[in-house]
């Protein structure tokens, strides 16, 4: 993000603060034409950022004559005015109740605010158990920008509503080893538009690592970097550190039939089976993606393992709406939302 969009962003939280309205609204546009390219500038010189499509609405940071600066992919780029429709938005229902901003206390010991609405963002302060806080306002659908003792940063929706008597106490002293599949010279599938599956799986894998330690899980990883492992060491791993739950993640190609879709998860025999559905039932419901169902998979990964092991498919990359969607942070939060959920009911459950 750029300096300029934060301090804008913090701008509009201190106005929302000191002239508390009864009707917050934001400006934003809803893109007309079929697809329209996101700019680095304002002109056509500038070099295009993305494409954006018929139909979606972005907030404004703000206009110029010809040109609209946009929030896009949590950065801003410039559009053409031509292309689309001007509209207020309500920002949120918390911040237009001027009497109070809600607010609730971590429940659970370094909680972390982030720097922008994002699992990939840095973390920007981590939080005791008991520390006050207020939601500023709703970021997306997963995100809350809140303020705690003086430090503001965003905040998953699903940790401030965690409490630590449920799913979250069965996370505290778990071993889990997350697998992302592939890696190096093995780049997995490619996707239709040309993503290596090796670091779609590494992405999900990091931001699943932090979210689980959040959570008091010890996690270890098979890789963090861009590396070739053999799956023997990667099973070798899970057995040595008796981890309570392996999870491999991996992303799936069928080039044949690009229309295919969802998720599937794998299991190779005993507790294994309940692992793989709760995994699978809880990031079907996350990721709202078509649910594939659970299956026996034949795979080294799992049958040499002697720890509770699953391996989940998290989408299609020979889907080209899929291939795309799976890259967004927004998209990547829900997957990792399911699988600690998942995670969480398989422990509560045992
Ligand atoms: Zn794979």
């Amino acid at each position: 993000m750029r300096k300029q969009t934060l301090y804008y962003i913090y701008a509009c939280t201190l106005f929302m603060l000191i002239f508390p309205l009864p009707a917050l609204a934001a400006d934003e546009i809803i893109v007309d034409s079929e697809t329209l390219n996101v700019r680095d500038g304002q002109g056509t010189e500038f070099d295009a950022l993305g494409t954006i499509y018929q139909g979606e609405t972005y907030e404004i940071i703000q206009e110029t004559e010809e040109w609209i600066e946009i929030v896009y992919e949590q950065q801003s780029g410039w559009v053409s005015k031509e292309f689309v429709t001007i509209q207020s938005q309500t920002v949120n229902d918390i911040s237009s109740d001027n009497e109070t901003l809600d607010s609730f206390t971590t429940t659970i010991d370094n909680m972390y605010i982030r720097t922008e609405p994002s699992s990939s963002s840095s973390i920007k302060a981590l939080l005791d158990q008991g520390t006050s806080c207020s939601i500023v306002e709703e970021a997306s659908d997963t995100w809350y920008l809140v303020s705690c003792e003086d430090e503001e940063g965003y905040m998953l929706q699903d940790h401030i509503t965690a409490t630590p008597t449920t799913e979250n106490e069965s996370m505290q002293g778990k071993t889990i080893v997350i697998d992302a599949g592939h890696g190096g010279r093995d780049v997995g599938s490619i996707g239709i538009n040309g993503a290596y599956e090796k670091d779609l799986t590494l992405k999900t894998a990091l931001a699943l690592e932090d979210s689980l330690t959040s959570l008091g899980a010890n996690v270890h990883m098979t890789r963090e970097h861009d590396t070739y492992e053999l799956l023997k060491s990667r099973v070798l791993y899970a057995n040595t550190v008796h981890a309570d739950a392996f999870v491999s993640i991996h992303y799936n190609s069928f080039p044949d039939v690009p229309s295919v879709t969802g998720i599937g998860t794998y299991y190779y025999g005993g507790v294994d089976q309940r692992l793989a559905a709760s995994l699978q039932d809880a990031v079907s419901l996350y990721s709202g993606s078509k649910d594939r169902g659970i299956d026996f998979g034949d795979y080294q990964v799992l049958r040499q393992n002697v720890r509770p092991a699953a391996l989940i498919e998290l989408g299609f990359i020979s889907n080209a709406d899929s291939e795309e969607l799976l890259q967004t942070d927004a998209y990547q939060d829900k997957l990792v939302h399911g699988v600690v959920n998942g995670l969480s009911a398989f422990f509560a459950d045992q």
